[in-house]
């Protein structure tokens, strides 16, 4: 028997107010993304989610394929999944954090916000970030930390993560002007990623196939430790699958329990781990995502940066 998912990611939309270039709403988005419907969770569909839920995972976060804040129940689903005893996080682009709905936010009780923010100024933010500014992400962020520490807080952990463009993006400036000046309480780094072959980041939609000949992939983890529930019920092993390719089952038809442990996520599970070319192709719908072909994340300089910045939150709460 496996252990439970350390986590369950729930989408309660795939909609999104911005189109990021490295985005399945973006410009490099392979044409057929714009095939896939779009929509919000019924609450009905929530509420499900939330009991089968119930002693299966203690975490849950809001934030797949999506802008979560543009959900009309927004406050109202994170308010739900606190009262029944789920620890939260969402994962916002932060853009639409007005001080109203932060407010409502940070009252329900959850436990982390994670903004996405790439570049330092109106100008760098809008080339990655279209239909976003800067200045508007930032002020956010600051009313955030500000009211977190009026209403006497010490939950939830506001922190931000940039998208790892290349090895020469500057993660100590970013650690200075988000940890030291404005207080986050934590950054991560997160890997460009085609989204299980949605979007083009290598200017060839190909280059991430697996072919006969490319042997040396990586391990997936994914399917050992989440589990996503998409806006329309629709299951998936991780994150990353916007296309569908790995449908589970749907929660409105199926449990989520039984699907952690059922023969599909089993099979795929193992296709992954064997790293065999003919199981992945046959047992699998990962053959195009950039998780197997992922040239290796710098670990140790993301981890410091992470331990820089709870080591302050640490501080901050025993001064509390
Ligand atoms: S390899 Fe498969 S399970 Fe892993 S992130 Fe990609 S699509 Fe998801």
């Amino acid at each position: 028997m496996i252990n439970n998912p350390v986590s369950l990611v729930i989408g309660i939309t795939n909609q999104c107010n911005l189109s990021c270039k490295f985005c399945f709403n973006g410009k490099h988005a392979i044409k057929y993304s714009n095939s896939i419907k779009r929509g919000v969770m019924s609450l009905a569909t929530f509420k499900e989610i939330l009991c089968q839920a119930k002693g299966f995972v203690s975490h849950i976060e809001l934030g797949l394929f999506g802008e979560p804040t543009i959900h009309p129940y927004f406050i109202e689903m994170v308010t739900l999944a606190v009262n029944e005893g789920f620890s939260v996080g969402v994962y916002s682009n932060g853009t639409l954090l007005n001080s109203e709905i932060s407010q409502q936010l940070l009252q329900t009780g959850l436990t982390s916000i994670t903004i996405s923010v790439d570049g330092m100024t109106d100008d760098e933010y809008e080339q990655i970030r279209s239909g976003g500014r800067y200045h508007i992400v930032e002020d956010n962020l600051k009313f955030l930390l500000a009211y977190r520490k009026k209403i006497k807080k010490n939950l939830p952990l506001i922190g931000i993560r940039s998208v790892l463009f290349s090895d020469t993006l500057d993660q100590k400036k970013i650690k200075r002007r988000f940890v030291d000046r404005l207080g986050v309480d934590f950054i991560s780094f997160a890997p460009l990623d085609n989204w299980n072959g949605t979007v083009n980041i290598n200017n060839d939609s190909t280059s991430f196939t697996i072919t006969e000949n490319r042997y040396s992939f990586n391990r997936c983890e994914f399917p050992w430790m989440v589990l996503s529930v998409n806006w329309n019920g629709d299951i998936l092993p991780c994150c990353d699958d916007y296309m569908g390719k790995n449908i589970l089952g749907n929660v409105n038809k199926q449990n989520l329990q039984s699907i952690w442990n059922g023969k599909q996520l089993k099979t795929i599970r193992l296709a992954l781990k064997s790293r065999s070319f003919n199981q992945i192709i046959k047992n699998t719908g990962c053959a195009s995502c950039s998780m197997l072909h992922r040239k290796s994340i710098p670990k140790k300089l993301e981890f410091n940066l992470i331990l820089v910045a709870l080591r302050e939150t640490w501080k901050r709460l025993l001064d509390a």
